[in-house]
């Protein structure tokens, strides 16, 4: 039986392998035409009805009586809208006749933020395209295509062969089209049924719109099920597209009380030992009355209280530097919102009071971010609530500023705490903080951090019962807080954390010292940073520039790549928090593993080793000429460098010099790779400077995925044979006169550093917390003895081997140091 299909849309119709999408231009989603549309209502292409496509707006659905289903997917990577300009006109269920109205679109909102508007309609289920009509203008309503309905074949194999497994949904916007499609095209060559089945659901996994239809989202698991001839092969093939979740997910909470008795266990948040005696913050939701003493006054008394809140956090600022001071402004930032001013006015105005008003804007915000699943969009949750708490006492006329009064050696424990709340504490008399809730990476954790407060969070609600003025150890090197613990136990820790505190702060205050040798060789102790706050947070250590300028966070979490302007005026500020010294900006080192939702490139099976690094540049020229000019925009106002990922050759660096605007700074290359550091001569020859990545260069070297959960151990950079590579690049950069760094972890382990030295690295740029230990490190070795270590440690066999060497070099060196600073051993 032959079913006609009516163009949707009035346009030009063209071939799918036209459409600028490899999906859809191989017909991975299925057969049909595509249209360039001048119309902008999406109407039925048959009588039939609409079928759910999950929460999708931007494509629609409609299944004839023969059980052909079009799918019409306007536009292309238009799920990244999430709905944005699309208005649905049919709701799934639906029976609609040809030419009914289906969906509306905004076309220049959408051709302004989608990659092109090209639509496809395909067949997302049985049945075979015949006559179609390309190469000219249709009218909506013209037949678009013809579908020979197929009938149901019988299945193939036996039901008895049967397989199933868990995979974990592994695409940004979850399981819609393109997913959809590279799931139905493993599965093309394989007969058995296949299901993927979600929260009691079921879809058939080779339909896409039976797919969307589960609305499964990124990190969700679905289980596939398979039946008859090759179930299992079927299986494999799902393997290729979707993550296995391996049989230990979802790993166990740890646990909060441990078998000591006294003792509770939590997250560390910042490192240290405190102590002290318990000191109990609780929090009180004062009621808020909802009624109004009049728009007018109402609007007069929260103008008040804001200007009041933000004068306090813009003070604050003012005195404070660094994290905190880039904290306080951005609450003075948020508190300005104007979608919380029109919210919170809107209420005053239809009668509610100016505290209720504004506890409402601020939790329905806090709300929508919370239930995010980006943990960075939780804690800006939190800075909500903070400001809410603000506003609000300043609207019952509290003090905004009152500081709160701490007995000597407190150990605060709270439920959560707030910026404002740790900001308001008695510094002086502040030795730890213990939450029962909270996260390791919220505002309230990094301003402990650099504060050198140590901090514990996530310990459970037990914490809540220890009373105020109890005796308490708080070991946030360990991760747990002991109660009332015996006096040896408290007088030990009292000793270990007075010595941590004082070579913490002899080091903090040499830091910005130059790290010299015993025997005069300057060693440059770079940071690596990959945002504003790093570079404010590497100065405060001392950090003699920037080694490494991850750009990856400008581009990451967001709809569009960041244009030129916005990324030479971040990297200028970078630059300029830097004071003057060098800074070398990263080209961007995505793809693979570290998708951008705006930048589709093909699923991979084997990401570390496909498109990454330069290769993503250089498939992408546009996006790499943009980072080089913004690049060389920055470097006009501050020392700058160019430095590339993941390069193995000469040639690729003449490609990218190809896309290279005039007046670009010097250019270097990470030494990632082994063909790269046996190649480090050649590359040297071309280049003004290497840097090595340790992280790659010891993952592509010892075969071992950096992110793997169980061969952590088995990922040592000090393994001889990363040893011998990183031998073999400083000799192919002396050759040419370059310098050459090291960037890795590795540059921030105090045991790598004799071996580096001693094979001749100069420069490392480590995380910023731990430039002062290691700039103290270098000050106790001496080069000639490093030399002879690194002589020794590439002939030994292992990498234990090489960090037992390593280990005692230290405490050698630890001790010199120590006799030279004055800290005791
Ligand atoms: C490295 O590979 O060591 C490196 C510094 O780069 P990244 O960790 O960003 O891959
Ligand atoms: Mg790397």
């Amino acid at each position: 039986m032959t079913l006609e299909v009516r163009a949707p849309l009035a346009g030009w119709a063209l071939a799918l392998a036209e459409v600028p999408d490899e999906v859809f231009a191989q017909a991975m989603a299925g057969d049909g035409v595509a249209i360039d549309p001048t119309s902008d209502v999406v109407c039925a292409p048959f009588d039939g009805v609409v079928v759910p496509v999950g929460d999708a707006r931007h494509a629609v659905t409609v299944r004839a009586a023969n059980g052909v289903e079009a799918l019409i997917h306007v536009g292309i990577d238009t799920v990244a809208l999430a709905g944005a300009g699309f208005e649905l006109l049919a709701k799934p269920g639906d029976r609609v006749a040809a030419g009914s109205p289906l969906l509306r679109f905004d076309m220049d909102a959408v051709a302004r933020n989608a990659r092109s508007l090209v639509t496809p309609v395909v067949l997302s289920a049985k049945g075979s395209v015949t006559r179609r009509t390309t190469g000219r203008k249709v009218a909506q309503g013209d037949v678009l295509f013809e579908v020979e309905s197929v009938e149901d074949s019988p299945s193939t194999g036996t039901p008895s062969d049967s397989a199933s497994r868990k995979f974990r949904v592994p695409f940004d916007h979850g399981l819609h089209v393109r997913p959809a499609a590279l799931i139905a095209a493993a599965l093309k060559p394989h007969l058995a049924e296949v299901e993927l089945v979600l929260h009691g659901r079921s879809g058939n996994a080779r339909s896409a719109v039976a797919l969307m239809a589960l609305g499964a989202r990124c990190g969700d698991t679905v289980e596939a099920r398979a039946t008859g001839s090759d179930a299992q092969g079927a299986i494999e093939a799902l393997a290729s597209v979707l993550s296995a979740v391996t049989e230990v997910q979802p790993r166990a909470e740890p646990p909060r009380v441990a078998t000591v008795p006294g003792r509770i266990e939590g997250v560390v948040a910042s490192r240290g030992v405190a102590v002290g005696v318990a000191a109990r913050m609780t929090q009180r939701d004062e009621p808020v009355a909802e009624a109004g003493a009049g728009a007018k006054a109402e609007s007069r008394a929260l103008r008040s209280a804001l200007d009041g809140v933000e004068e306090h956090l813009v003070r604050l600022a003012d005195q404070a530097q660094g994290t905190r001071r880039e904290l306080l402004m951005a609450h003075a930032e948020l508190l300005r919102d104007p979608a919380l001013a029109s919210q919170s006015n809107d209420l005053v105005r239809a009668g509610k009071s100016a505290a209720f008003a504004w506890r409402s804007a601020t939790r329905a915000s806090a709300q929508t971010l919370a239930a995010l699943e980006d943990a960075r969009m939780n804690e800006r949750a939190a800075d909500l609530r903070d400001l809410e708490r603000q506003v609000l006492r300043a609207l019952r006329g509290e003090a905004i500023a009152s500081a709160h009064e701490l007995a000597p050696r407190s150990v605060v424990i709270a439920d959560d705490l707030m910026p404002s709340q740790l900001i308001a504490l008695d510094a002086t008399h502040l030795a730890g903080i213990c939450l029962a809730r909270g996260g390791a990476t919220s505002h309230v954790a990094i301003l402990a951090a650099s504060a050198g407060i140590p901090m514990l969070v996530a310990a459970g609600p037990a914490v809540l019962d220890v009373a105020e003025g109890m005796p308490v150890v708080l070991d946030a090197e360990h991760g747990w807080i002991d109660i009332d613990p015996p006096l040896a136990e408290a007088a030990a820790a009292a000793k270990a954390a007075a010595q941590r505190a004082a070579e913490r702060a002899a080091d903090l205050a040499n830091a910005r010292e130059p790290a010299v040798t015993l025997d005069g060789v300057h060693i440059v102790v770079n940071a690596n940073a990959g945002s504003y706050a790093d570079a404010v947070s590497a100065m405060e250590h001392g950090a003699d520039g920037c080694g490494l300028l991850r750009t990856e966070f400008l581009f990451l979490d967001r709809r569009d790549a960041p244009g030129e302007d916005e990324q030479a005026d971040e990297y200028a500020r970078i630059a300029h928090a830097f004071g003057g010294r060098p800074v070398n900006v990263r080209t961007l080192d995505i793809g693979g593993d570290k998708p951008i939702a705006y930048l589709p490139l093909p699923r991979e099976e084997n990401p570390a080793l496909g498109l990454r690094g330069i290769r993503t540049s250089l498939a992408n020229p546009q996006l790499l000429r943009v980072q080089l000019r913004a690049i060389a925009r920055a470097a006009a106002k501050a020392p700058c460098r160019v430095l590339v990922p993941m390069v193995n050759d000469p040639d690729e660096i003449a490609a990218l010099r190809a896309h290279a605007p005039e007046g670009l700074p010097a250019i270097g290359v990470m030494i990632e790779t082994p063909a790269a550091a046996l190649a480090a001569r050649s590359l040297a020859k071309h280049v003004d400077f290497l840097s090595i990545g340790s992280n790659d260069l010891a993952q592509y070297t010892l075969a071992v995925d950096r992110g793997h959960p169980d061969l952590a151990r088995k990922l040592d950079a000090l393994h001889p044979a990363v040893l011998r590579l990183i031998a073999a690049t400083v000799e192919g950069a002396r050759a040419h006169g370059r310098s050459v760094s090291v960037c890795g972890a590795m540059a921030s382990d105090v045991d790598a550093l004799p071996l580096l030295i001693g094979l001749g690295v100069h420069e490392i740029s480590a995380t910023p917390s731990t430039i002062p230990r290691l700039k103290r490190t270098v000050r106790g070795l001496d080069s000639a003895e490093c030399a002879e270590l690194a002589r020794r440690a590439l002939g030994e066999e292992s990498a234990a081997a090489v960090r037992d060497l390593a280990a005692q070099a230290r405490a050698r060196a630890r001790a010199a140091s120590q006799s030279a600073s004055g800290v005791s051993p």
